[in-house]
């Protein structure tokens, strides 16, 4: 019998859009061999690794800020350095140059600059935001039957307001559902969805960073808006069931639609043996 599996996340459903392949070799597990070859082939993109470190030192810093403790610009590069250098100790695929490395802290270190320009960060920065929490993406909400990945990255309270924020580190340039996927957030607050006046209670707040700036997006929700939210993920999970149908009857994972954009290869862990790189 074929298993159904239940999970959403914003990542899922930006592979998916992007690699049916890509997406299947990172969530769907059918066998021990495949595995061996996921394993042996992964690596993973400077870039990536490079978003991954900046992402991990902002959590910190947030921490250290919630405790009151503010970092200097010096302690910022020495984090970001530390992320790196035990990101790129242990694969040899991640292996990198003095220079290189000391571009992707470069990077890291201007990207959270950018971000703490912002008005949410600043306003945590100078305290004229008082109430606000952080949390990782790492625990599923059960919301009917998907498990959801939708937790904010930030949570702040105004008078009686809340302020749910997401953070994406590195946007894509067209988002046609950005309003939907932010709104995914309201499915974290428990039991909401039978809230009136949603609106008057919550602000969805989105900070996207594109082409070397952060973009900003701000949203009141509706309950239509938070309709059509519940209506993509369904949607999403459904087709993600559909294609883990598909390869669970003939197995190949090499059969399976492949990247339209050849630029979306580029970073993808799974290139080595791709067959778009034998056409
Ligand atoms: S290399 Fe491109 S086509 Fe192949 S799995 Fe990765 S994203 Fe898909």
């Amino acid at each position: 019998m074929i298993r159904y599996l239940p999970q959403w996340s914003l990542t899922r459903r930006k592979i998916f859009t992007n690699c049916a392949r890509r997406f299947a070799l990172q969530y769907f597990n059918m066998d021990k061999a495949k595995m061996v070859r996921r394993k042996s082939t992964r690596f993973i993109a400077h870039h990536d690794l490079m978003i991954k470190c900046t992402r991990i030192v902002f959590f910190e810093l947030l921490s250290d800020l919630h405790r009151g403790v503010v970092w200097s610009d010096k302690l910022i590069i020495s984090k970001m350095r530390f992320q790196i250098n035990i990101h790129t100790s242990t694969k040899a695929n991640t292996k990198l140059s003095l220079k290189k490395k000391n571009l992707l802290i470069r990077n890291g270190f201007l990207r959270l600059k950018k971000l703490m320009k912002q008005e949410i960060p600043r306003k945590i920065l100078d305290k004229s935001i008082k109430e606000w929490s952080f949390y990782e993406r790492i625990k599923s909400t059960k919301f009917g039957h998907l498990d959801v990945y939708c937790s904010p990255d930030i949570v702040y309270r105004e008078n009686s307001v809340w302020h749910l924020v997401r953070l994406n580190f590195q946007s894509e340039h067209k988002q046609p559902f950005l309003d939907l996927e932010l709104c995914s957030m309201l499915l974290w607050s428990q039991g909401n969805q039978y809230l009136p006046n949603l609106a008057d209670k919550f602000v969805i707040h989105g900070l996207s960073f594109v082409k070397g700036k952060w973009f900003y997006r701000k949203i009141r929700p509706s309950q239509k808006l938070l309709q059509e939210t519940k209506q993509l993920l369904e949607k999403d999970v459904h087709n993600f069931n559909l294609l883990f149908e598909k390869l669970y009857r003939n197995g190949d994972y090499d059969a399976l639609p492949l990247a339209k954009y050849s630029l979306y290869c580029k970073r993808c862990p799974y290139k080595v043996n791709c067959p778009i790189n034998l056409e």
